[in-house]
């Protein structure tokens, strides 16, 4: 990768939550339950001795069975659940018309707070499908304790994030639409799993590979690209091709949005309708769009924002090595598992189109606005500034 020298990473400390991940594991009363975003796959055994080649999601998930939770779930699933939701309001809301601003994703809670603190007038443009961490947790604590036939507080939601962010957007307080008292109950990062992947003293040429648990681990090769900047867009627009038409365009038709360019725009035809979109990464080229867009400069109808440079994959909360930037060689293993995915639309994710059949009825239904849906506007930013406002780095929390 490219390095860098302005990377503020390796200077910081963030909260460390792993023991509260321990104790959860050891609490007999509780069913431990844990989702891996996309992008964490393509950086876990960065800074652990293994071949990258052996490096693969399963045998993650045999690292993380040997830790001890019961049940290792992927957020691919409810990356494809956010797409359901997320194409379905976009094509809502660009049939509706008469709207000159485009609708912003809002799964990145970094931009989610910029977008609050810095314009907070455009708020209201965000969508308001709920980012695929907090889609998990509401499913998990819903529908899945109903399957397990348990108490939803029984259940304890923990999450792995190539983030630091995540950790207070599972703290929002309107975020929880459960039973429960918390939708996600903790979230850790990539570098805190790696250390307690290091303290099992694994010898991993003896590991097993091992599958995601079902049904809340099945995702699509669409759920895994959102870990890249572009990723949301590329999988939203495979399935709005669908529901527009009814057929399933080719899976790669919309790979122009991919690229390292900060800002980068493309335009579709998708059965006669002209669409504009742009996809963003950073929090400088954030504001730029912004400032263009309210300028009347540019006109876009979907918006795709990550707050760091080069999306998830380069997170605040992945393994650092050498000061180097390696967001993009990540969200190329990412594409490269898309490719070899059987599955590579999330509307033909078979446990996607079991919790609508047996559960939420049809994307954007009552009970899917309920528990997959938020209201940005509905809590206040915190007056203290808390998060690291430097527009050019990783966003992260002091
Ligand atoms: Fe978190 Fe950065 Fe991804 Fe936003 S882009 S969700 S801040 S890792």
């Amino acid at each position: 990768g490219q390095c860098i020298t302005h990377c503020p990473v390796g200077s910081l400390t963030t909260r460390n939550d792993t023991h509260r991940v321990y104790d959860a594991i050891e609490d007999e009363n509780l069913i431990t339950v844990v989702q891996v975003a996309p992008a964490v796959r393509a950086a876990w055994a960065e800074n652990l001795n293994i071949e990258e080649k052996s490096a693969t999601p399963s045998l993650m998930v045999a690292a993380l069975k040997k830790i001890g939770f019961d049940y290792v779930f992927d957020t691919n699933f409810s990356a494809d659940l956010t797409i359901m939701e997320e194409a379905n309001e976009f094509l809502e809301v660009y049939t509706s018309g008469g709207r000159d601003l485009p609708m912003f994703t809002s799964c990145c809670p970094g931009w989610v707070r910029f977008m609050k603190s810095q314009y907070p007038d455009m708020v209201k443009y965000l969508s308001t499908s709920k980012s695929p961490q907090q889609m998990f947790g509401a499913v998990a604590k819903s529908y899945y304790a109903d399957l397990l036939g348990v108490d939803a507080n029984k259940i304890c939601c923990i999450s792995i994030m190539p983030c630091t962010a995540k950790k207070k957007e599972a703290e929002i307080e309107t975020i929880n639409d459960t039973e429960a008292q918390r939708d996600v109950d903790i979230v850790i990062t990539t570098r805190e799993m790696e250390k307690m992947i290091r303290a099992e003293n694994l010898d991993f040429s003896k590991l097993k590979e091992e599958s995601f648990d079902s049904p809340l681990g099945i995702g699509s090769g669409a759920g895994v690209i959102f870990g890249a900047t572009g990723g949301v867009m590329e999988a939203a627009l495979r399935s709005a091709y669908y529901f527009v038409t009814g057929k399933n365009p080719d899976p790669d038709s919309f790979v122009s949005v991919r690229g390292e360019e900060g800002w980068r725009e493309s335009k579709f035809s998708i059965a006669g309708n002209e669409l504009s979109v742009a996809v963003v990464s950073g929090l400088r080229n954030a504001r730029e769009l912004m400032d263009a867009l309210i300028r009347g400069e540019v006109k876009y109808d979907f918006v795709e924002v990550m707050a760091c440079p080069g999306g998830c994959s380069g997170g605040g909360g992945q393994p650092i090595k050498d000061g180097c930037e390696l967001a993009y060689t990540r969200a190329n293993k990412l594409y490269k598992l898309d490719k070899k995915m059987y599955l590579r639309y999330s509307h033909e994710n078979p446990a996607i189109q079991k919790i609508y059949s047996e559960y939420l009825g049809k994307p954007n239904s009552e009970i899917a606005h309920k528990l997959l849906h938020t209201d940005h506007e509905s809590w206040k930013m915190p007056l203290s500034p808390i998060f690291s406002m430097d527009e050019d780095s990783k966003f992260r929390y002091n």
